[in-house]
Parts: structure tokens; C-alpha cells; sequence
């Protein structure tokens, strides 16, 4: 079985080639930003270079409605614009959640929901199941040409089930609250948060930069990565945020996201809605693994991938998540806000009934089902979106395991 296909996967519909330019691109607004940017003050952070090319103002890649971003006609597709199955179990599983709770009233937050598809299926799971419980929802987005389609999608549901919509740029803006239920979801959203990528050397944790191309003219891609001459605060600080890091040998080189880790503490925050016990549960799917990545660092245009130096803010850019750093996030909260998994998103949606569900679909549709069953497979494909994307459950009152986050057997 081919059960990893590298680190290069978002889910490219054509195998991945890398193009050959014979002529350059023309410089794009963002590159020439981060250009005219390096040579008056120097080489920059990854952290620097994504936030640059993703969420500039105006030219980042979330913000430019230029860009087309989702589906066929876009960069990548994502689970949830695939089947609304997907939602739908996700949805299931946090109502799940909330009835061994109090039952108190709902709100949902998510966090990057994209063209909005999620969270019209989830809120279609928990308003049907929690009646009139369901009393607002929260998108934290930044991209106001987001914002946008996500309204146009929304609006009616909420109008639909009575419910609150609004807008938040930050989670920070969002506060704890311990007369609500809160549910969080996040679906590729910590891959796109910028990060630093730091390097172990006799010195302790120095960072790599990124840098102009030799002779910046000519060459292209027009960037290149550099070692820091030293260990700065920044890297030193980086290189001890997590236990695991201590003992790595000099040479390792490591992708982290202290942004990722203030947003999940954030998530922390929601979830013990300032009580002593859990009064909320979330769902972060992405790619990554249990563990820390050296170079998993990549970028998306037409459903291929491309080189990170690629037309800055023209392409999707996107790094694995490490969870076990989402882990230590919510780490000083304790039982409060406890964590399960991450498992595969195949063992997830199995767990939840997929199977049962395609089925059910399948009697329905027109086809014999043969679309459904399609979508469904490429979910929970071995060698792709079943195993690359991984689960955390956050949360929840339940004492034990948490169903379906069990310990995976021959993985
Ligand atoms: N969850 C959706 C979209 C994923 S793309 C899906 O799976 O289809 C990433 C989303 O995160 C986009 O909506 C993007 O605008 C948003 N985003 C990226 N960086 C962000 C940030 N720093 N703050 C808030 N939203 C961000």
C-alpha cells in the first residue's frame, strides 16, 4: 500500500510536476514588497514571508478577490466542499458532546471557514438536534472577500434556525462564557497560520531566514534561505517552547507556530468558559502528524504544487500542523479542557458511521448512488486525504476515552 506520498500533499487532482520556467513570471505586488522590504532591512522570518503572501490587505492571497481559491476552477478543493456528510458527522459528534453536558444554550465558533460550506452543514446537525438551543455563530476571518461569500451562504440559515451571525478578526475577540456551550471548528486553518522554521546548531536554536537571490535579476525564484548568524531571543524562546525540542540533536531543523500555539490556547479558553469543568468540545482537522516537521512547507496554485518562491500572494500557501504542540497548548488548563487524538480523519469518519450514512444517501440519490460513494472514498482514501488529515477532539465531559478517538490498531 502506498501510504505516504511525502510531505507535498494538499490534494492535488493531477499528480504534482514541478514547472520549468524558461522565461519568469513577472514580479507580483507582494514579491515586490518583500523585496524593496529585504533590502532596506534584511532577510526575513517565514512567519514574516507567509503573512505577507496570505493575508496582506490587499494582495495576500485570502484577500485578493481575484483569486479563486476553492473548488475546480481553484487552487485546492477541501473535505467539506467534497460531500456535506463531512459537516454533517462533524456536527454529530460535537451535539454528541454537548447532551452528556448541562445542555445549556449553544454557540458555535469557527475559525477560517472558507466559502462558509462547514458550518452550513454543522448548523444543520446541531439545530436540528439541539431545537432551539442554537443561539449564535462566530467566524473568525480575516479576508473581507470571504466574509462576504460566507454571508451570502449563511445568512439564510441563520435566519432559518433564529440564530446570531457575526464576524471576529482574531479568537482573542471572542469571550469566554460560562452561561453558554461552546463549540469550535477548524478545518485547515492552523496550516495557513504563519511560522518560524529554527535550526539546532553548536550555538543553540538559530532561525533561517529568508533572503534575495544571489543576483535577484536573473534568478528565480527570486528568494533563497539563509542561517541567522546567531540565536536571536525569538529563536532561543522558539527552541524551549516544548519539551520535545530539548533533546534534539544539533542539525535538526523544525517548523513551529506560536501563533498556532496562542490560538489554541485561545480555543483553551472558549472550551473551561471560565468554570472549573469543560463547557464546550472542538474539532481541529488538518494535515500534520503527532509530531514537529522540518520542511513541510509548500504551495499551492491549480492543484499543484509549486515552489514557495512562486508568485507570492498568488498561491496558496500551507504547512502540516503538529498537533502535539496544539496538545501542549491547552496543556495548563488540566482536565478542564482535555484533548483526544489526533487519529486519522478516515478512522474519524468511519467511527462516526460514514459508511452507514453513504448508504443511506446512496438509496436516495438518482445515480444509485454513485457519487456519493465516490466523494466517500476519497475521504477516507489510505493514501491520501484519509491518513494525511488527522483529528483532535478537544473537550467534552466524558471521563476515558472519547469515541471514536481510540488508540489505532496496526498504524
Ligand atoms: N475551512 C475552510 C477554508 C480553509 S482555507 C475549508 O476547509 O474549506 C483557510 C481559511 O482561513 C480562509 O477562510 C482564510 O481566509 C482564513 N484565514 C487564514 N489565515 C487567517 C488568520 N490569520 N485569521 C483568520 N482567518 C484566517
Amino acid at each position: 500500500m502506498l501510504r505516504f506520498r511525502g510531505p507535498h500533499l494538499r490534494w492535488p487532482t493531477r499528480a504534482p510536476t514541478r514547472r520549468l520556467l524558461s522565461t519568469p513570471p513577472p514580479v507580483t505586488v507582494v514579491e515586490k514588497i518583500i523585496m524593496d522590504g529585504i533590502k532596506a532591512t534584511g532577510p526575513i522570518s517565514f512567519s514574516t514571508y507567509m503573512q505577507m503572501c496570505l493575508s496582506h490587505p490587499t494582495a495576500g492571497y485570502y484577500m485578493n478577490p481575484k483569486n479563486p481559491i476553492f473548488g475546480s476552477k481553484g487552487d485546492f478543493v477541501t473535505s467539506p466542499e467534497i460531500t456535506s456528510l463531512f459537516g454533517e458527522l462533524l456536527g454529530v459528534w460535537l451535539m454528541s458532546q454537548w447532551m452528556q453536558g448541562p445542555q445549556l444554550p449553544i454557540r458555535i465558533v469557527e475559525l477560517g471557514p472558507g466559502r462558509g460550506t462547514l458550518m452550513q452543514d454543522v448548523v444543520r446537525v446541531v439545530a436540528r438536534f439541539g431545537k432551539d438551543k442554537l443561539k449564535s455563530v462566530h467566524l473568525v476571518e480575516t479576508s473581507p472577500t470571504l466574509r462576504a461569500l460566507q454571508e451570502a451562504r449563511l445568512e439564510p440559515e441563520a435566519g432559518k434556525y433564529n440564530c446570531t451571525l457575526g464576524w471576529h478578526d482574531s479568537i482573542g475577540d471572542i469571550a469566554p462564557s460560562a452561561e453558554e456551550y461552546t463549540m469550535v471548528v477548524a478545518h485547515e486553518f492552523f496550516d495557513a497560520l504563519p511560522f518560524h522554521t529554527i535550526q539546532k546548531t553548536e550555538q543553540g536554536w538559530q532561525e533561517i531566514l529568508i533572503a534575495l537571490a544571489e543576483s535577484s535579476e536573473e534568478t528565480y525564484p527570486r528568494f533563497r534561505y539563509v542561517l541567522s548568524p546567531q540565536a536571536s531571543a525569538a529563536s532561543t524562546l522558539l527552541g524551549f517552547s516544548s519539551s520535545r525540542f530539548k533533546d534534539m540533536p544539533v542539525g535538526s531543523r523544525i517548523e513551529v507556530s506560536p501563533i498556532a500555539f496562542k490560538t489554541m490556547h485561545a480555543i483553551g479558553e472558549l472550551i473551561q468558559g471560565n468554570s472549573t469543568e469543560s463547557l464546550g468540545c472542538g474539532l481541529v482537522v488538518d494535515y500534520g502528524a503527532d509530531r514537529a516537521f522540518d520542511q513541510s512547507f509548500r504551495a499551492f496554485k491549480k492543484h499543484e504544487i509549486a515552489d514557495i518562491f512562486h508568485e507570492p500572494g498568488e498561491c496558496d500557501l500551507t504547512v502540516n500542523v503538529d498537533f502535539a504542540y496544539l496538545r501542549e497548548a491547552v496543556g495548563d488548563f488540566g482536565p478542564a479542557v482535555p484533548t483526544h487524538g489526533p487519529i486519522s480523519q478516515a478512522a474519524f469518519l468511519e467511527g462516526m458511521g460514514l459508511s452507514m450514512r453513504v448508504e443511506a444517501a446512496a438509496q436516495r440519490s438518482e445515480d444509485g448512488g454513485v457519487a456519493i460513494r465516490e466523494a466517500a472514498k476519497r475521504l477516507v482514501d489510505p493514501s491520501g486525504m484519509g491518513e494525511e488529515y488527522k483529528v483532535l477532539g478537544i473537550g467534552g465531559h466524558a471521563s476515558g476515552a472519547v469515541w471514536p478517538f481510540v488508540p489505532e490498531t496496526g498504524a
